[in-house]
């Protein structure tokens, strides 16, 4: 089938690899010209190595990134209070990884290409007609073009969500944000690092000798800072952290080296398509990522969407059995995610982070 992807992000790519794979023709339309990445690091856990060994992707994927086996959990204190293992999921190969996202892309772009698939940066979808056997798009280069199947992973504020699904849930603030920086990896950090606290705090190894840090904060009213000055805001935000977080203060200098993001989430609870055009990733449902599962659950969507496609010659059905396959485990993420950033922000009772850990385990090592 002929098929356009919209967005060049983790789960278009990944759906990329996985169509391409089974024999699809794909064109992978991306909005940035410049196909930017912000150069902090991405945790992927368990299920991500079993789906990157499902797209074939598996030994470039672990070259470019670091492995370790389990999750520490700590009191705001700074004391240890649980080192829960990450299950395997591939035999011989790390528990959970953490990369850098540039590195990710990199990955996921090659893979896509080597497999065929065409990626037009600078470009978009302006408009879809899809009269039940096929879908004609026009695009922003001027081309208009036709295709059997149209695929949005384009994101938490999809275009493509709004244009085929407009009563469909939106993206709410949640009152919390995001700050990350990256550190030289100590040679002792063989573990992703959870601090508790109403100001949670994680240290992701994401290379031999890189680590990035996240700090999670109440933000009300969802303010904006400026960039000039923003590394001394990151590090006020940690100064009452435990005593390893602080001893890494001093470090956060460099104002282009923080990456601020409010915290978003959504979750689409109806259709995830309209006839043949479907969406993908953050587009349906977008988590905080209090469990580090945002990208997983994205790249697994693109492994069962091209599995259904597989199974059923109709593809609007194939459509509707891949949101069905993927619905309750995208829907679980999402919301103990949520309760996490809730617990947090003091609306909700606090999560037992190490509980929530190996639930988060136990769900995501099921097969997809
Ligand atoms: C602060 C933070 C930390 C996170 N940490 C983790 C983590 O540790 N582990 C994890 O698994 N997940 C994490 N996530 C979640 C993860 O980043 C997302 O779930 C994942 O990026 C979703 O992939 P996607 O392809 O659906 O969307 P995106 O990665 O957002 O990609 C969408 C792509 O579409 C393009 N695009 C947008 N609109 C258009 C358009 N109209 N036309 C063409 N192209 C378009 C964009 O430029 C982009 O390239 C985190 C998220 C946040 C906010």
């Amino acid at each position: 089938m002929r098929t356009l992807i919209i967005g060049a992000g983790i789960g278009g790519l990944s759906a990329a690899i996985a169509l391409s794979r089974k024999g699809h023709d794909v064109t992978i339309v991306e909005r940035d010209p410049e196909w930017s990445v912000y150069g902090v690091g991405i945790i992927q856990q368990a299920n991500v190595v079993r789906a990157m060994d499902q797209l074939g992707v598996l030994d470039r994927f672990l070259d470019a990134a670091c492995g370790f086996d389990a999750v520490e959990i700590f009191l705001p204190d700074g004391s240890k209070v649980a080192r829960v293992p990450a299950p395997r999921l591939v035999e011989g190969k790390p528990a959970n990884v953490g990369i850098g996202r540039r590195a990710l892309q990199q990955v996921l772009g090659e893979a896509a290409r080597d497999h065929g698939a065409q990626i037009r940066l600078g470009v978009t979808a302006t408009s879809f007609a899809d009269d039940g056997k096929a879908v004609t798009v026009d695009l922003s280069d001027g081309g208009r073009e036709t295709f059997d199947l149209v695929i949005g992973a384009d994101g938490v504020y999809s275009q493509t969500r709004a244009e085929i699904l407009p009563q469909a849930e939106t993206p709410q603030f949640t009152g919390q944000a995001v700050w990350r920086y990256n550190f030289p990896r100590p040679a002792d950090l063989d573990a992703l690092q959870i601090y508790n606290g109403p100001t949670g705090v994680g240290l992701v190894p994401m290379s031999a000798d890189t680590m990035y840090m996240f700090v999670t904060t109440p933000e009300p009213g969802n303010p904006r800072y400026p960039r000039e000055g923003i590394a001394a805001e990151m590090r006020a935000r940690i100064a009452r952290c435990s005593p390893q977080i602080r001893a890494l203060a001093d470090q956060i200098t460099d104002d282009d080296g923080v990456v601020y993001r409010p915290l978003e989430a959504t979750m689409v609870h109806g259709p995830w398509s309209r006839g043949r055009i479907g969406l993908l990733g953050d587009a349906v449902h977008a988590t905080t990522p209090h469990l580090g599962q945002g990208a997983g659950m994205a790249i697994e969507d693109a492994i069962v969407l091209a599995e259904e496609l597989e199974r059923h010659p109709e593809v609007e059905t194939a459509l509707k059995a891949y949101r069905d396959r993927r619905y309750e485990r995208c829907r679980y993420i999402v919301e103990a995610s949520l309760a996490i950033c809730k617990g947090q922000l003091g609306e909700a009772p606090p999560v037992d982070n190490h509980k929530a850990t190996g639930e988060m385990f136990a769900v995501v090592s099921q097969p997809i």
